[in-house]
């Protein structure tokens, strides 16, 4: 076999189900061969055949400084130097928590952990223990990570492979969970007229990016928070992937939005694994060792995790550093539009933040309905031109792209340049 990629995805697959650790990877949808990564270096990666791409992936996100920022490889060597974890806190936890109830709108207390599907689902948790009860809403093709009442008509690679909703979980669990529409605020009326009482909480992604990149109604977001006030209800707000992304204060700070719990992933680990749960003083009073919830971690805090993290979020601090990100993405998308235009092909794209969408769609969907009307034979054909032109995009057309710091002008020139030619014998 010529190709190590291939190579190595060929015995992968004798030992991994799939040759992945999460199934996205495995380029089902897209068809091929998953390029296995060696290297990365600001906006670009190398795979095992030595392949340089331009990368929109970014790790699925917290590659927001670029990969090996000079700044977090340092500070995640002088922790490793002081010992990989004790299981005990230590002082760089409280700098972290200092620093997540100072950025981010509404958490006055935190609670750290090792990835976004812990957050969300000790969300629910804490959420159903302040309440006192057991239902939740959430919404089609938003993904909350890969726990039991929140793998219900879910996005990211549940949407990729067409199985929204998983085998394994028990019906049951799955009756306590209510889907509704995204951005539907008569739905969401409607919902809460009829069970009110027994709603625990609401979670949502303020804007969608695990069914591609869906932006909130202004109507949707005010509803949610007046509703879940009138009827006792605690709004979550994931930002797993929001968090940091589409602005220092989040989608809760770029909408002004009050949720009464944040989780948080992805950007704040800097690529290594960590996360939080954050948000009102008398709901966080619920957690253990204080309150009735129960949660733990051997590695929740670990401080490699927390040092990556606190590295990246004084990156993202720096005057400039949304603004840089948001012309990035703007103009990327901007100019892949007007490719597709030229040609009169039915492509529209979006950004916010760091945050991009495409879409073969003459505008950009506002409901998931719209999303998966959308041509996924021409994304896979146009996923497969741009990587070939050496451009790595995130392999399923129901991802959002994400764009880093370490991007320059010419990255998104010749990205949108690469466009062109494909759209030009489309
Ligand atoms: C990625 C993501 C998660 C899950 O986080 P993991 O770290 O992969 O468990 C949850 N919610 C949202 C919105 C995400 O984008």
């Amino acid at each position: 076999m010529d190709s190590r990629n291939a190579y190595l995805f060929e015995q992968s697959q004798h030992l991994i189900p799939g040759g992945v650790n999460s199934p996205v990877r495995a380029f089902k949808s897209v068809g091929g061969v998953p390029l296995f990564f060696k290297r990365g270096q600001g906006a670009y990666v190398w795979d095992a055949d030595n392949t340089r791409y331009i990368d929109y992936v970014g790790s699925w996100g917290p590659m927001i400084a670029g990969h090996c920022h000079p700044a977090v490889i340092a500070a995640v060597q002088d922790a490793a130097a002081h010992g990989l974890g004790f299981g005990a806190p230590t002082e760089a936890e409280l700098e972290m928590a200092e620093l997540l109830c100072k950025l981010v709108p509404c958490i006055d207390m935190v609670r750290m952990l090792s990835s976004g599907t812990e957050a969300t689902m000790t969300a629910i948790r804490l959420a159903r223990g302040f309440t006192g009860r057991s239902r939740i809403i959430k919404f089609e093709g938003c993904y909350h990570g890969h726990s039991d009442g929140l793998l219900v008509k879910a996005g990211s690679g549940a949407l990729t492979f067409g199985q929204p909703s998983s085998s394994g979980v028990p019906a049951e669990i799955a009756a306590l969970t209510t889907v509704l529409n995204y951005n539907d605020v008569a739905g969401l009326e409607q919902t809460f007229d009829e069970i009110g009482k027994e709603i625990a909480a609401v979670i949502v992604e303020p804007v969608a990016g695990n069914m591609n990149l869906i932006l909130p109604k202004r109507e949707f977001l005010d509803a949610l928070r007046t509703l879940c006030t009138k009827h006792g209800a605690v709004l979550i707000l994931d930002e797993v992937m929001t968090g940091f992304r589409v602005s220092l204060q989040g989608a809760a700070g770029y909408y002004g939005i009050r949720p009464d719990l944040v989780t948080l992933g992805k950007v704040m680990g800097g690529g290594l694994p960590a996360a939080a749960l954050g948000g009102r003083h008398d709901i966080m009073q619920y957690l253990a060792p204080i309150g009735p919830v129960y949660q733990a971690g051997t590695l929740s805090g670990n401080p490699v995790a927390i040092a990556a993290g606190l590295a990246t979020l004084k990156l993202v601090q720096q005057p400039g550093f949304y603004e840089r990100l948001n012309t990035l993405s703007r103009n990327l998308a901007a100019g892949l539009q007007q490719a597709a235009h030229e040609h009169n092909i039915a492509f529209s794209a979006q950004s916010i933040g760091g945050m991009f969408g495409i879409y073969f769609l003459s505008t950009p969907p506002t409901s998931y309905t719209e999303v998966m009307s959308s041509s996924k034979e021409a994304f896979n054909r146009f996923f497969h031109a741009m990587l070939n032109k050496g451009i790595y995009m995130a392999p399923s057309a129901f991802e959002a792209g994400f764009v880093s710091y370490a991007h320059t002008d010419a990255d998104i020139e010749q990205t949108i340049t690469a466009a062109k030619n494909i759209f030009s014998t489309w």
